[in-house]
């Protein structure tokens, strides 16, 4: 079992990485002695990281005709969007961060900025997801609820008949509050409940809400299996499932349009895309790049300085990265006021956010035993093993808060069976992801000497539901919730949700209050990556909401069409 490195090659596409000034920042100078330094480069708006948030920011600012720049630490742009070519094994793809895309073709950012044209393409299995049971069953949700239900009903026919109310209840919900809000700057919590107090759509997502997704589950459902199976894929990722509050995100999820997508070539494909049009507008990326702070003028972010020295002055600064290191480690600690310092140092990262990674080559794909019955299993997009049961969960949250590794319950994809462009012809590409503990027995380097035993186990237990995997693998690594801290620092705690979901944490509060609609309390300074919201995974919607704010700020024309959530809940009925 090896590491690999986070590839390390940057776009055909980027722009020139070290740009010349501008007109009239010392264009035209001749002199006879030794050249002065040069001015700083002069930006409308310096972004700090090009994770995907802050790639569609700067794509929409960038068309808006501001002059844009986006540096990173990384040596090529995209964050959890990155894949890496196997340096052993020529050809072959991996994903060590994000996969499973949820309803990207349905942005409003994947229109506005043509990515389509830009080359980016998604595809969208119809067996969205499979949970493989050892008694050779397997629990199903298509893209088609009729099919989803269909398989619910084999196991409770309730169950299927309280899946199909849920999800016609819940469809004009989301569409008509759940996804406008995402899409906007969210509304200060009293005037959210006011609005929504209004309206029998609103009084019902809010009587939902009241219960915890935990509470949710086991009063509406009652197949073990079934149960499990819905707080794992519909809830397990995004929140802390035991918390009043949130009782309406699994059946939100159950009733939204956008099902599990991936992208064609790669997940580094969609990066490729914002990047293509980012460059199309002028927008430029530096990579490999090392920050050493955020400058002010007269209390105002000014600009940044690199470890270099050079200093790249602005009239914005935008950060994608997490609280911390926006507040703490980059600024000077005169210049924030106590109280904000305080707020950001208590930004807190999801316990079970944390993900074991392992990743294979393989001479054929993984030929699943529950397939033998059903051969449909095989064309799942996203396979779970090893989750039987709704107790299970409190082994996972148990697990997790001793630090220890509970009994193995994970779920991956094999994406050359849809894709055979992320491998040499005829072979393939898959991987298993377990959600891991940070701090392993108390301390997340213990991961460095256990990464490569857990890895060979979870690769046994891999074999243990596709039995072919013990003669088909050519190259293993896996990677562990410290190495996604190490690759991506921003996902502080491996948390890849940049920020834990909860009360104080949400909404207008995101990352925290005074700071939730991404501009902050520092003048001049604004954030747009996951830790704002609506929050972590690949939803481009923290990078979509800041723009609207950004080119308003600068006085510029907003070129798209936002949505406006007060006038979407004050028309609901
Ligand atoms: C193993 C794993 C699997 C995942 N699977 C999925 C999935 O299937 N679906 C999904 O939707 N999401 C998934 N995610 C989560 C998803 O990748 C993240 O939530 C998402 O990438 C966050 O986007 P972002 O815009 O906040 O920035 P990020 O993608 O986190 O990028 C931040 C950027 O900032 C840079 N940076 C960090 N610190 C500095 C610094 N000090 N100076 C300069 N640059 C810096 C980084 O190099 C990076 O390029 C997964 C994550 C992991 C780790």
């Amino acid at each position: 079992m090896h590491c690999l490195e986070v590839e390390r090659v940057v776009p055909a596409s980027l722009p020139d990485p070290h740009p010349r000034p501008r007109q009239g920042l010392g264009a035209g100078c001749s002199t006879s002695g030794p050249l002065p330094p040069p001015p700083p480069l002069h930006y409308d708006a310096l972004f700090l990281g090009t994770g995907h948030n802050a790639l569609v920011a700067q794509a929409y600012l960038s068309r808006a005709g501001l002059r844009t720049l986006a540096i990173d630490r990384a040596a090529a742009p995209g964050g959890g969007l990155r894949t890496i070519g196997n340096p052993r094994l020529p050809g072959f793809i991996h994903h060590p961060h994000s996969f499973f895309h949820r309803g990207i073709t349905q942005m409003p950012w994947f229109h506005d900025l043509e990515l389509a044209r830009h080359g980016v393409r998604y595809l969208q299995p119809e067996l969205n997801v499979a949970m493989h049971l050892r008694d050779g069953r397997a629990l199903e949700w298509w893209t088609d609820l009729d099919r989803t239900v269909a398989s619910f009903a084999q196991f409770a026919p309730k169950d299927a008949d309280a899946l199909r109310r849920w999800t016609g209840e819940f469809r004009p919900i989301v569409e008509r509050i759940l996804i406008p809000e995402s899409q906007c700057p969210p509304l200060a919590p009293a005037r959210r409940t006011e609005l929504l107090a209004r309206s029998r759509l609103g009084r019902r997502l809010l009587e939902v809400s009241a219960l915890s997704p935990l509470e949710f589950v086991t009063r509406h459902f009652e197949h073990d299996a079934v149960r499990a199976g819905l707080l794992f894929f519909n809830g397990l990722r995004e929140i802390d499932l035991r918390l009043p509050g949130f009782g309406h995100a699994i059946p939100a999820l159950l009733a939204a349009p956008g099902k599990a997508q991936m992208c064609v070539g790669g997940s580094g494909r969609l990066a490729d895309g914002l990047l293509a049009a980012i460059a199309e507008h002028g927008g430029e990326i530096r990579c490999d790049i090392d920050l050493r702070s955020i400058l002010l003028r007269h209390g105002r972010a000014a600009g940044i300085e690199l470890e270099t020295g050079e200093i790249l002055t602005a009239d914005c600064v935008v950060s994608g990265l997490n609280p911390q290191q926006t507040f703490l480690d980059y600024l000077p600690a005169d210049a924030v006021p106590a109280d904000v310092r305080a707020q950001a140092a208590r930004f807190d990262y999801n316990l079970l956010a944390p993900l074991f990674a392992l990743n294979v080559a393989l001479a054929e794909p993984p030929r699943w035993s529950a397939a033998a019955q059903r051969p449909e299993l095989s064309q799942a997009l996203m396979t779970i093993v090893g989750l039987e049961r709704f107790g299970q969960f409190h082994d996972i949250v148990a697990a997790h808060e001793r630090g220890g590794i509970p009994p193995t319950v994970a779920w991956g994809s094999c994406p050359t069976v849809f894709d055979p462009s992320q491998a040499p012809a005829g072979k393939h590409v898959a991987f298993l992801w377990e959600k891991l503990p940070y701090a392993l027995r108390g301390d997340p380097t213990h991961w460095d000497a256990e990464c490569e035993a857990h890895g060979r186990r979870l690769l046994a237990h891999w074999t243990e539901f596709a039995p072919n995997l013990a003669g088909s693998v050519l190259d293993v690594y896996a990677r562990s919730p410290l190495d996604t801290e190490r690759t991506l620092p921003n996902m502080a705690r491996g948390d890849l949700l940049v920020g834990s979901f909860a009360h104080g944490q949400i909404g207008a509060h995101r990352p925290f209050p005074g700071a939730g609609h991404y501009r902050t309390p520092v003048p001049g300074l604004y954030l747009c990556g996951g830790s704002t919201h609506p929050g972590g995974n690949v939803t481009g919607l923290g990078g979509y909401n800041a723009a609207r704010v950004l080119v308003a700020d600068a006085g510029k024309k907003i070129w798209w069409t936002p949505p406006d959530i007060e006038s979407a809940l004050a028309a609901l009925d």
